[in-house]
């Protein structure tokens, strides 16, 4: 059996007033407070992180960021740094989110500055990774897998590759309710992390891949039993504490 910790962790994506943050943050701690056995973590909007962090000071729960700049500062209007985000004790950020890539230009090319410039700062990263429905009905998926883990992990030294979260996130699921099967998710997972292990095996054991794309309390359990699957990032279930905790009760690994 695997020594990785599972990993649950809500995407917030553009949802929440700094009430609402921390609403949801104080319904959430009582109850994850003994589920010892999961990493968990919020990715919020960049106006409710410190709100969040204070919140979750001193709790199980990490407050993550959504998007960041790989550069320290400089003239980059409407962009923030990792040392913006750690120097209010943000614990991670996300990473190559397909909304991120497919809305707002983000390219595996500026993923391989990011990646090691938030590892650098000491943040947490979970790095998104997925193919579109045509890439899977072309074939392509692995192809796609291969640029975006190669891309975004180039510039990771091999000894720091297995503190990276990958996640695992076919677009054609985000937010559609279409989730994939078990086969496709453990064939993708496994194939992630055998990428992982092409630049260094031991590193591809301890890190962790997630699976995204519509986890909901009732697929989770299944999903989260894949033997390559290491948690989850959720989207819109995590915006309801009732079936964030649900899923955090199916990850009995
Ligand atoms: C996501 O935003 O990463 C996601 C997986 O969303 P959803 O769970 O809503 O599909």
């Amino acid at each position: 059996m695997s020594s990785r910790k599972p990993l649950i962790a809500g995407n917030w994506k553009m949802h929440g007033t700094i009430a609402e943050t921390e609403e949801r943050i104080a319904q959430m701690l009582p109850r994850i407070a003994t589920s010892e056995h999961v990493d968990h973590a919020i990715c919020v909007p960049f106006t409710a992180l410190q709100a969040a962090v204070d919140s979750a000071r001193g709790s199980l729960l990490n407050v993550y960021a959504q998007n960041m700049h790989e550069g320290e500062n400089g003239a980059f209007t409407g962009e923030i740094s990792a040392g913006m985000l750690t120097e209010i004790d943000v614990q991670g950020v996300l990473l190559g989110h397909s909304e991120r890539r497919s809305l707002f230009g983000e390219t595996d090319k500026a993923l391989k500055l990011k990646v090691p410039a938030a590892l650098n700062a000491g943040l947490q990263v979970i790095l998104c990774v997925g193919e579109t429905e045509d890439e899977r009905e072309n074939g392509d998926t692995e192809r796609r897998l291969r640029h975006q883990v190669q891309e975004g992990l180039e510039k990771v030294p091999a000894e720091r590759l297995g503190e990276l979260v990958i996640a695992y996130e076919p677009v054609w699921a985000i937010g559609t309710g279409r989730v994939a099967t078990p086969e496709q998710a453990q064939d993708a997972l496994a194939f992630v992390r055998a990428l992982v292990a092409d630049r260094d095996k031991a590193a591809a054991e301890q890190v962790r891949v997630l699976y995204g794309g519509s986890m909901k309390p009732d697929n989770a359990a299944e999903l989260l039993a894949l033997p390559d699957c290491d948690g989850g990032l959720i989207g819109g279930a995590s915006l309801d504490v009732d079936q964030i905790i649900a899923i955090v009760d199916a990850c009995t690994r």
